[in-house]
């Protein structure tokens, strides 16, 4: 099917600023309630946020087959296992209906009061319902700089790290949508020179820049999904911040892994923007070399161009950019990540969240976490207010911007914030 949505030389009679991450090219999927406490699954056009369960009731999906509630909905996941061919059908007609050509909702003052709101007006909620949430370690630039900071000589880098993508069974119950303030976690630590550990306050809050990607339902119980056929059951990508506490990390991963320090909170943006969306802007995968068979793509060009930038948003409203990276810089492509994940047979449902695993590029601008940023700790950054980081403190406001762009458009994710606020009471 022709992604017709996807024609540059669209304009739509909505207007968009230059520069805004929804022009009529991204129709993205969100979940949002209105003043009026309604809420409906949507998508936005520059400032405006659309209501599609309205849009549906008032005919304009007509002729696309879709039950009468589909949208009427808290969250994404039953649109979301319809499969693709629907989310294609869906999204090509609300880019014909929005086109500058087509006046039949545009002239139509009674239908736009109730389809068409300022996005400043409605609040915006977790777009699925997360069955599951696998986060992967996928950066190869990450995972060498986290060898080398905890001095590593035989790692997973000279192990097993290039023969598959690793992850590990996150918490779904935790992640939450962007804008929600999250508590510094308390837990165990062991000090420098202690032999007991001691508990209390994370002191080590720190972020993991990430995106994610959504299946469909995409296999049954004991079967295998193909790497070649991976990509069409994914739905679309967001942000992620991937929130850790590295002393708790640090004290509790030998022997299992990464436990408490990760589960307390993840962040997702709201807007789910699609994979067809995102298609100009594929590319190719980094070189790969002895790939086992299950995980040796046809095609090369699995990954895609999106640009990532990290702020610190400090109390008095100064932005700190703190990394510009670029979601190219993952070595194992979401492909190859959905068939190792489902190689020994697991199944995958509809709105399960994979996370790319902390993204980090070559250079010390463009590394994920302030982990790696400030050498755990060891060498502090200065912000614009002339304080000083190594980990989060109580306040900082971690943002992540995602955008793709090319001559003629440019499409985005919008904002996954998360507010840094005093501790969870322990009793
Ligand atoms: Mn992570």
């Amino acid at each position: 099917m022709k992604l017709s949505a996807n024609n540059p030389d669209r304009k739509s009679w909505l207007n968009v600023l230059h520069g805004c991450d929804f022009p009529i090219q991204n129709i993205p999927f969100g979940v949002f309630i209105t003043k009026d406490d309604i809420i409906t699954i949507g998508t936005r056009i520059g400032e405006f946020a659309i209501d599609l369960s309205a849009f549906h009731q008032l005919g304009y999906f007509n002729g696309i087959p879709l039950t009468d509630d589909i949208f009427m909905q808290d969250s994404l996941n039953d649109f979301i296992a319809d499969g693709r061919k629907t989310w294609r059908l869906v999204r090509n007609r609300i880019a014909d209906v929005f086109d500058n050509e087509n006046s039949t909702l545009r002239d139509n003052k009674k239908h736009r009061d109730v389809i068409i709101f300022d996005v400043n007006e409605v609040e915006m909620l977790l777009p699925i319902d997360i069955g599951d949430f696998t986060d992967f370690y996928s950066s190869k630039h990450h995972a060498k700089n986290v060898s080398d900071i905890y001095d590593l000589k035989d790692g997973p880098l000279e192990n097993n790290w290039l023969h598959m993508p690793l992850g590990l069974n996150q918490r779904a119950s935790s992640v939450v949508v962007s804008g929600t303030p999250i508590k510094r976690p308390v837990g165990q630590t062991l000090s420098k020179n202690a032999s007991t550990p001691s508990f209390g306050p994370s002191q080590k809050l720190d972020m993991e820049v990430e995106t994610a990607f959504i299946t469909t339902a995409a296999n049954h119980f004991g079967e295998p999904i193909p790497v070649n056929e991976a990509e069409e059951y994914i739905f679309g990508m967001v942000l992620l911040n991937d929130w850790s506490s590295r002393d708790v990390q640090q004290w509790e991963s030998k022997p299992l892994g990464p436990f408490l320090s990760k589960s307390f909170a993840s962040t997702i943006s709201p807007w789910i923007v699609t994979l067809d969306a995102l298609e100009p802007w594929r590319c190719e995968s980094p070189k790969q070399e002895g790939l086992l068979p299950y995980l040796k793509p046809e095609e090369t060009t699995n990954s895609f161009d999106i640009n990532l930038n990290t702020y610190l948003e400090t109390e008095n409203g100064d932005l700190n950019l703190l990394s510009a990276s670029n979601f190219k810089n993952i070595y194992w492509t979401m492909n190859q990540q959905l068939a190792h994940q489902t190689i020994n047979g697991c199944n995958v449902r509809a709105a399960d969240l994979f996370g790319s695993g902390t993204i980090s590029g070559e250079d010390k601008n463009s590394v994920g976490s302030l982990f790696e940023l400030t050498w755990n700790g060891e060498n502090p950054i200065t912000l614009k207010d002339n304080t000083k980081r190594t980990f989060l403190n109580n306040g900082d406001n971690v943002i992540l911007r995602g955008y793709c762009k090319n001559d003629k458009v440019r499409i985005g994710f919008g904002k996954c914030t998360g507010k840094v606020i005093a501790g969870i009471e322990s009793k």
